[in-house]
């Protein structure tokens, strides 16, 4: 370790003195599968839009795989400036290794001040093995990121201790600034057609020595990405419910508005319903349309997972039950008589869905 690095950890240089003055601009890595974008890759373009517009900075994205050049039109009609495309046979499937070392490159050779993943399967695969080659902080499974402008600081929120608490961190004296955001926390902006950016190719050297694993096929048994994440109606049930079985009812009325069923960690610790449909800070962020909160109290862990819901639909027996304070619409009653009701209204109106 030499003097200038000791100094700059201990904050005893100046901005320029340690280099960070260099980098600029935020970096998004991009995600993709079968040829899609990950929605998550849409809401961290949304977001950094925002925070570069404050920093006077642009927004960039790193696109890896093989054959994904389509992708970059789709990446600056969401809001990116510039895509740093790198394609290669050894990227068409993420493997640790190869992603690492491509984007490790990159990022040393641009040098952007922020550098944002989703917090998915590989985001959280990759972001720890970068930020230790790039040799600065990480901020894992972000519920927020903001900006610190006259510092040019990234201002990562997450939750702490099971939930207990939200910390947010900044990272000073390393650049770039990273952070994994979780999916479902952020807003993607809509997409704008008359957007223009510009795609440089990236060099890519990589060889079958770059492998310690070889990705033979890819196998969609595996867990994916819950589709919560994708609905537009959500009908969620916690404790209120009392049953397992009370959970069918909820189906039903999700069936009639092509919607998907979730629930409260209540509810899930009662085992009435699966852990990956549980809403909240320890959860699922979801942003659907209308969001049914049946039998929920409306904890603050719970609202954190659901208040970026378009409409939300609270029942619950007790009048003065904490939802009803967020609720657009709210129905005090007992949902055993009030969910049928509402299901059989509505079939019978023929509302395929809400949206
Ligand atoms: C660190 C930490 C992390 C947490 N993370 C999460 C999280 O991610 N997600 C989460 O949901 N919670 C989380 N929790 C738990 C949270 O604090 C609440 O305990 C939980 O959300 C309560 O769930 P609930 O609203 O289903 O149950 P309750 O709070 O018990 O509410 C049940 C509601 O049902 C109503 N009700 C009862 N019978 C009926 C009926 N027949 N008809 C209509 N309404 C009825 C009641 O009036 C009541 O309002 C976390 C807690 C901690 C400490």
């Amino acid at each position: 370790m030499d003097l200038d690095y000791l100094q700059a950890l201990t904050g005893g240089l100046a901005e320029e003195e340690t280099g960070l003055a260099a980098y600029r601009h935020i970096w998004v890595v991009a995600e993709h599968r079968e040829g899609k974008l990950l929605r998550v890759t849409r809401e961290l373009l949304g977001r950094s839009r925002e925070l570069a517009e404050r920093l006077g900075a642009r927004v960039e994205v790193a696109l890896l795989g093989e054959k994904v050049e389509a992708l970059a039109e789709e990446l600056v009609r969401f809001g990116a400036d510039r895509i740093h495309l790198a394609e290669h046979p050894l990227l068409a499937t993420y493997t640790a290794e190869t992603y690492t070392k491509v984007l490790a490159a990159l990022v040393q050779e641009k040098k952007p001040e922020i550098l944002l993943l989703g917090a998915t399967i590989n985001g959280n695969d990759l972001a720890p093995r970068l930020a230790q080659r790039l040799a600065t902080g990480l901020t894992t499974d972000c519920v927020a990121v903001d900006i610190d402008e006259s510092e040019r600081l990234l201002l990562s929120t997450r939750p702490i201790h099971g939930g207990a608490l939200l910390a947010t961190m900044a990272c000073p004296q390393h650049r770039p600034q990273m952070a994994t955001v979780r999916p479902g926390v952020l807003r993607a902006m809509p997409a704008d057609p008359s957007r223009e950016g510009a795609v440089e190719r990236a060099e890519v050297s990589l060889d079958d020595g770059d492998l310690m694993v070889k990705p033979r096929r890819v196998m969609n048994e595996f867990p994916r990405p819950t589709d919560l994440q994708e609905a537009q109606v959500i009908v969620a049930g916690g404790r209120g419910l009392g049953t397992a079985e009370g959970f069918k009812l909820l189906e039903k009325l999700a069936r009639v508005l092509n919607g998907s069923v979730a629930a409260s960690r209540a509810a899930v610790e009662a085992g009435w319903a699966s852990r990956d449909r549980q809403v909240g800070i320890t959860g699922n962020f979801v942003r659907p349309r209308v969001y049914f909160a049946c039998g929920i109290s409306g904890s603050i862990q719970h609202l954190m997972g659901m208040r970026g819901s378009r409409y939300i639909v609270a029942v619950n027996s007790n009048p003065d039950a904490a939802i009803f304070k967020f609720a657009d619409y709210g129905i005090a009653g007992d949902l055993y008589q009030v969910i049928p009701a509402l299901t059989d209204e509505l079939k019978a109106a023929g509302v395929g869905s809400l949206t």
